[in-house]
């Protein structure tokens, strides 16, 4: 059953790809295999400036290859229509083997899209494993639902249900690989859909072996479960216009989004999208200072910035500011940059030299704008770090919420720093953007911060707390952060279509409705 993820690439084998490493085929229809154009493309470690090994590149037949898999998959009915406590049972098992073999899968994430060791092994594989096992446990859902009885026209007896929506495409960033892929294919799995992957093309390397672990248990009907590495701009068109696919789901950019969205208007796709943000993050003057300072170190600073639910604009106080303020630069300047590998690093590379620029060309920006850096970030001199892509930590204050580093999403370590007045000023600022995904409040009062809470336009509200991300409760964004939520029975909800079956209990011609509107008048 265990075919090759991969073979040593033989030469002019790959496209650009560099010699003598390992290669990554595509997964299709149950087995490794080449991509029909034959391209490659070398995966980095962005730590080191390391290949890892070279990865096929889908092109769109690949992509309709895949689909026609999954199509079929879905179609001959077997995994839709499988009982729901077997289909549980199953994705229980292929927890236990992934859970068996997550050094591996950590090892990837760490190397591949450069996270520290600490947050891939304390952090990516125990919320991966406990979120993927929630879903294995929701697949042994009831897929009954009930409705009050209908007693107009007629008494009926009414089936609702929920069913799987099809074959779903679902396209995926490259800052959380991991959790990224967990929270699509475990939710479309559990529902009985069939799934077609696509991993940022920076970062496939926890997927294919995620993917490798899956396909050595044997325990997925071939088709069910297809992983297309590739360039976004070819894979996802094709996925979210082709009219086999019934489902996209995406986690990228607003701007990728909206894209999405349009082409998959075409065809009346059911999509869901979790796009960015630019979470508030507002300290109460009754904050526990030293909880607070840290905790928005951590909202900020997590994986350098680059999550999308980043608490990267800080709200406090003007009696508290400077105060705060000289206490987080402190801490903040006192993170270790450092190897992914090294345990001791707080702070890893970001993603690529592209990155890098454009985080650098934001800290311009602010300066521009006219914000204060009393914390400037810098490359780092160590010649360890020469080929990696790293920066130190930036905050700014001075900060006016109108500015653009106040509005854009820089995915990176800068944290611009507001300060307000009265909490309805605060209130105000934290809710003047078009993102909504996310936010926190912090506060000795737990009853007020609840009532700032209520008011902030966002997903998810953290109290004293951030990145806290449950598997029983639901994440996604208001406003322009996305349409939709993942985890729990909410984002189980989401891979399902609901069907009403009316059955009458009373079926004589007297009863029927119909005969009163259009019925023959003469026999
Ligand atoms: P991105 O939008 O550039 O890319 C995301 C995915 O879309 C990648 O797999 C990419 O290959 C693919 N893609 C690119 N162009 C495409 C196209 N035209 N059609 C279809 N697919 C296409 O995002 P990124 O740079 O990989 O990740 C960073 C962004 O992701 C940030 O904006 C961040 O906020 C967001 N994000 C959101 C969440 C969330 O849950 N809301 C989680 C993580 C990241
Ligand atoms: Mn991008």
């Amino acid at each position: 059953m265990a075919t090759a993820i991969r073979t040593e690439a033989t030469n002019g084998a790959g496209h650009s790809a560099a010699p003598s490493l390992p290669q990554y085929e595509l997964y299709i229809n149950g087995a490794w295999r080449a991509p029909v154009a034959g391209q490659y493309r070398p995966m980095v470690d962005p730590s080191t400036g390391e290949i890892l090994g070279n990865v096929a590149q889908a092109d769109i037949e690949d992509t309709r290859i895949a689909i026609q898999a999954a199509r079929a998959a879905f179609d001959d009915g077997y995994w839709p229509n499988m009982g729901h406590g077997e289909r549980s049972r199953l994705l229980h098992a292929i927890v236990d083997a992934i859970e068996a073999r997550q050094d591996e899968i950590a090892d990837a994430e760490m190397r591949n899209s450069g996270c520290t060791w600490r947050k891939a092994n304390l952090m990516d594989m125990p919320v991966g494993l406990i979120h993927f096992r929630h879903f294995a446990k929701l697949a042994d859902f009831e897929p009954l639902e009930s409705i009050p009885q209908i007693t107009f026209p007629a008494l009926t007896y009414n089936i609702v249900r929920r069913e799987p929506i099809g074959v779903c495409g679902q396209i995926i960033p490259w800052n959380f690989p991991f959790l990224m892929a967990v929270w699509k294919i475990a939710p479309a799995l559990a529902t009985g859909n069939t799934v077609i992957l696509k991993p940022a093309t920076f970062t496939p390397y926890s997927a294919l072996k995620m993917v490798e672990i899956i396909n050595d248990t044997g325990l997925l009907p071939p088709g069910v479960l297809n992983l297309l590495t590739g360039p976004g701009q070819v894979v996802g068109p094709e996925l979210c216009t082709n009219p086999m696919v019934d489902k996209i789901a995406f986690t990228g950019s607003t701007e990728v989004g909206r894209e999405i969205m349009i082409q998959a208007a075409s065809t009346i796709k059911k999509v869901t999208l979790e796009l960015g943000g630019k979470s508030p993050n507002i300290i109460l003057d009754d904050a526990d200072l030293d909880l607070a300072i840290d905790g928005s170190l951590w909202a900020t600073f997590m994986h350098n910035g680059q999550a999308c639910e980043s608490g990267t604009r800080l709200f406090v106080p003007a009696s508290l500011h400077d105060e705060f303020v000289a206490r987080l630069v402190d801490r903040a300047s006192r993170l270790k940059l450092g190897l992914s590998s090294d345990g001791a690093t707080d702070l890893g590379p970001l993603i690529s030299a592209g990155q890098l620029r454009s985080v650098e060309s934001y800290i311009q920006l602010g300066i521009d704008e006219g914000a204060t850096p009393v914390l400037l970030g810098a490359r780092p001199t160590d010649p360890e770090l020469a080929n990696g892509h790293y920066i130190s930590p930036t905050i700014f204050t001075n900060v006016d919420n109108r500015m653009r580093i106040a509005q854009e999403e820089i995915f990176g370590p800068v944290l611009v720093v507001i300060k307000y007045d009265s909490v309805e000023d605060a209130i105000r600022m934290a809710n003047d953007t078009i993102y909504g995904l996310a936010a926190g409040v912090w506060s000795r009062d737990v009853e007020r911060a609840v009532s700032v809470a209520e008011r902030i336009q966002a997903g998810t509200i953290w109290i004293n707390d951030y990145h806290i991300i449950s598997a029983e409760a639901p994440f996604g964004g208001f406003k322009q952060s996305g349409i939709g939520r993942e985890l729990g029975t909410y984002g189980l909800k989401e891979y399902t279509e609901v069907k009403h079956i009316h059955v009458p209990l009373n079926n004589t011609r007297e009863s029927k409705f119909y005969y009163d509107i259009v019925v023959p008048q003469s026999e």
